[in-house]
């Protein structure tokens, strides 16, 4: 395997200063998938000091794991030392690390065969646990005993649904023994990394794996309290946009209850509202008219409408689909169609972009407060119906009959 220009001159300078250096971990995994790495991590028997010493440019990334980042060719690279992790005693994390000599200490602390295995500056392989065969075959196995290693990390667990959602991968028979036997142990995991494997899980290539964590009753938190949160193949037909598949899974649970979970996960508040916004959507009809499109457009916005259609389209919801699939796919068109050309026309959809403002309406004797906030909307909804009626003369009158309207109903007040 050949390693990229500036991974070799890291690893060569710290051989050439009597060190040992190994690319390793994920990126020799992906490497040999012949997939491009995300990032290069290295591994090296130079503690963080020495490491620091040979760079000009480095930052502490985490020294007390033994970790420096060394940046070089405007990337960074993670060098840590090889280390022994220490026991475990509350399953997250190790009590203690020490570092270590030798290579072979430093991949059997790793969790799965395909994430331990190590490559020279030279290319030469180190596979130690018969990474590269569990590769070919596609299975997800642990380094040493399933149990032990659970036990120590209960993530790991997840990461290894997370793999095989990844890579379509199974895993292996004595290690899904082992994660079945201990998913209670995930309860001991913050929530804060239990989302971001599940995100890598969801966004995955088959985010239907996510059907393993409850094969494997690995969630409890979701099984327990939301038993509904599944995804099928529909999923993988989505874009990867973390709101549209958390939407996708949260299929046969409420609104309110995928926004509870993801509040209880900690997403950021953006993802989960535009999730909760979706999933309400999905259930409800599609609009056919165009100004039926304005007025939805107006409600939640066109990106949350474009990616409502792409959930609509992976067959989510419950469209009535007389014509099938064909049918669908054609509607689905014809809204992009309308949605495009409204963008694209500027048809005004927020009372912001109304022809008339609330100076004006004020000036016409509309008081303040919920009656100037009813008069606007009562604006917006005669231009959202026909967006020529946004102009000055065309509002002001329907202003001024809007307001008799009221006094007439409300015997002379407003
Ligand atoms: P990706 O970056 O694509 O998510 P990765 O394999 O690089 O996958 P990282 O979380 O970046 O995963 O970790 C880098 C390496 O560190 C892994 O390949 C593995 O060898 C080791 N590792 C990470 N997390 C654990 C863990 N919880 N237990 C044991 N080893 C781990
Ligand atoms: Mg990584």
């Amino acid at each position: 395997m050949r390693l990229p220009e500036t991974v070799r001159d890291i690893l060569n300078k710290l051989e050439t200063a009597g060190f040992q250096a190994y690319a390793v971990g994920g990126c020799v995994r992906d490497s040999i998938l012949g997939k491009e790495p995300d990032d290069w991590d290295l591994t090296t028997d130079a503690r963080p000091e020495e490491v620091k010493a040979l760079f000009p440019r480095t930052v502490d990334t985490g020294l007390q794991h033994g970790t420096v980042t060394v940046l070089l060719g405007g990337e960074g690279y993670e060098v840590t030392t090889y280390r022994i992790d220490g026991s475990y005693s509350d399953g997250r994390h190790p009590d203690s690390i020490c570092f270590t000599p030798s290579l072979a200490e430093d991949l059997k602390r790793r969790d799965f065969t395909i994430n331990a295995m190590a490559v020279s500056e030279r290319g030469e392989l180190v596979d130690l646990f018969g990474g590269q065969e569990d590769l070919a075959r596609g299975c997800i196995r642990c380094v040493g005993d399933p149990y032990a290693r659970f036990r120590e990390d209960a993530l790991r667990m997840l990461r290894a649904v997370r793999f095989a959602a990844q890579l379509n991968f199974e895993i292996e028979a004595e290690t899904f023994k082992a994660l079945t036997e201990l998913s209670s142990n995930l309860a001991r995991v913050s929530k804060e990394r239990i989302l971001a494997e599940l995100t890598k899980l969801l966004l995955s290539n088959h985010p239907e794996k996510l059907e393993l964590l409850y094969v494997a009753g690995l969630a409890p938190e979701m099984a327990a309290h939301f038993p509904g949160v599944h995804l099928d193949s529909r999923a993988a037909r989505l874009p990867r946009c973390k709101a549209l598949r958390f939407a996708a899974a949260g299929e046969r649970i409420t609104p309110e209850a995928l926004g509870k979970l993801l509040t209880e996960l900690k997403s950021d508040r953006a993802t989960r509202d535009r999730a909760v916004l979706l999933l309400t959507a999905v259930h409800k009809p599609l609009p056919e008219s165009e100004t039926e499109v304005r007025r939805y457009l107006s409600d939640i916005g066109h990106d949350a409408f474009t990616e409502l259609l792409l959930l609509k389209e992976a067959g989510y919801g419950s469209e009535e689909t007389t014509g099938g699939v064909e049918q669908r796919t054609e509607r689905i068109a014809k809204l992009r169609a309308l949605r495009q050309e409204i963008a694209e026309r500027g048809d005004c959809l927020e009372i912001r972009g109304l022809a008339l403002g609330g100076a004006e309406l004020l000036a016409l004797g509309i008081p303040k407060g919920p009656a100037l906030g009813a008069c606007l909307r009562a604006l917006l909804n005669a231009v959202l119906e026909e967006p020529a009626r946004n102009e000055k003369t065309y509002l002001y009158a329907h202003a001024a009959a809007w307001l008799e309207a009221q006094k007439k109903e409300n015997g002379g007040a407003v």
